[in-house]
């Protein structure tokens, strides 16, 4: 992880300084070539002014500017040049053109006879006549040039600074998460930033520990019954009469724990998402038919009336999965069941999901324990009578199969009203 922020981070940050080194020179030449202009523009003003003033050019030739100057007649004979002699008819030059016109004229070319760029600058004078002032251009890249070196030494310290900096900065992000006391993660002294995930991992730890509390608990009862009852037939301590009843709850207890492993060894599945590949079709309708049929035995002994409007929908999903699920649904809204019990199954559909909704008209759940009734172990108050058999385990599965189709289950329910479930689950893997 490191090497990929530091990677990252650090191109980031040579982009970042090449890009504002460049914008930084590009402005400093700008502002050197107006400055550079205006400069040409002040000084052919001035000479102008004294020019029209009377001050003749070609009796003082000590100048003062470092410019080259330029004397021009209206006919662009040239009068006097500071730099050359013998000079050609100036009139077609662009900057004396516009002179002529407008008074003012500027143009940026490059010298015939050297390979640099010249700015010039023109005033024609109250006689008619042209003054022009003209420079290299080239100078002022010359001048910015001398400082690409100071720049690119610059840039390479900053860089160099940079990359240090990111290398302890990551350090210090990186460390307090690679040095997590993962069995006790508030202990931890990290950066604020880091708590959420610390409180997350707390949260996990206690989620973890209660967990295995309450499996050892829950496995143990069911031992505890099966060793005691063992031990009075051991120990010839149980009458005849009663032998065949111990054995039974035995039997009874013996059976409990294996539902209880199986639901815990789904729910382990579940966890790792072992099956997440076995998406298939399914024919709803036929599986909640099946789950009816299974569920045949616990139907008829309580007398419980099924009304069932089951349209005929297919998906996609896992089969035994989702057959899990409404067993679950279907054997709770059984066993929680009141007086004259009824459960009502629909099965429908739209055009991307398919909806089961099971409702029975049962002790139900009172409003304080429905947020928790898809917790592990949690069984409410009412139903935690020695009565009715469960691990607590039943909802957490169905909870967890439903996510793993990326589907939803809405609970209502009232206290000796009865419940409803309504299972949500996509038609296609999504
Ligand atoms: P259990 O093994 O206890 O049935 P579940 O996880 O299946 O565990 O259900 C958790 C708790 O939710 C149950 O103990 C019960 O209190 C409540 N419950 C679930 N379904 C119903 C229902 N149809 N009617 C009333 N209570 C229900």
């Amino acid at each position: 992880m490191k090497s990929y922020l530091n990677r990252f981070i650090n191109t980031l940050a040579i982009l970042l300084i090449i890009i504002s080194f460049s914008i930084a020179f590009a402005l400093f030449y700008i502002h050197l070539q107006t400055s550079f202009e205006t400069k040409i523009r002040t000084q052919t003003e001035k000479l102008a002014q004294a020019m029209n003033d009377g001050y003749q050019l070609e009796q003082n030739k000590n100048f003062l500017f470092s410019e080259r100057i330029t004397h021009i007649a209206h006919d662009g004979e040239v009068l006097f040049d500071s730099r050359y002699t013998d000079l050609e008819n100036h009139l077609e030059r662009t900057e004396i053109q516009e002179a002529m016109q407008y008074n003012v004229g500027s143009a940026h070319r490059l010298s015939s006879t050297l390979e640099t760029e010249l700015f010039y600058y023109a005033i024609k004078l109250n006689d008619q006549t042209i003054l022009r002032l003209s420079d290299d251009i080239d100078s002022i890249w010359a001048f910015s040039f001398e400082f690409i070196a100071v720049i690119v030494l610059l840039v390479i310290l900053v860089m160099l600074f940079t990359f240090i900096i990111v290398k302890k900065l990551i350090q210090r992000f990186v460390d307090p998460i690679n040095n997590i006391e993962l069995e006790q993660p508030l202990s931890n002294q990290a950066y604020p930033e880091l708590k959420p995930l610390l409180l997350k991992l707390d949260a996990h730890n206690q989620m973890r520990k209660e967990f295995s509390a309450n499996v050892s608990h829950e496995l143990k009862t069911p031992l505890q019954s099966i060793m005691g009852y063992s031990e009075l037939i051991l120990n010839d301590m149980a009458d005849p009469e009663d032998l065949k009843g111990f054995n039974h709850k035995i039997y009874q207890e013996a059976q409990r724990l294996r539902n209880m492993i199986e639901d815990i060894i789904s729910l382990a599945k579940l966890d790792e998402k072992q099956i997440v590949t076995e998406f298939a079709p399914i024919n709803y309708k036929e599986l909640v038919e099946q789950v009816l049929v299974k569920l045949t035995p616990q139907i008829k002994k309580n007398e419980i009336a099924i009304q069932t409007d089951l349209r005929p929908v297919s998906g996609e999903g896992i089969h035994t999965i989702i057959e899990e699920t409404f067993n679950n649904l279907l054997s709770n809204a059984i066993k929680y069941h009141g007086l004259h019990p009824k459960i009502w199954l629909t099965l429908s559909e739209n055009q991307t999901s398919v909806f089961f909704i099971i409702r029975d008209n049962g002790i139900g759940i009172a409003p304080e324990d429905i947020p928790r009734i898809f917790e592990r172990f949690f069984r409410a108050e009412k139903s935690h009578n020695k009565a009715i058999e469960g691990s607590g385990l039943g909802l957490a599965i169905v909870k967890h199969s439903i996510n793993l189709h990326n589907g939803t289950i809405e609970v209502s329910s009232e206290i000796n009203r009865g419940t409803t479930f309504k299972v949500t689950l996509p038609k296609r893997r999504s």
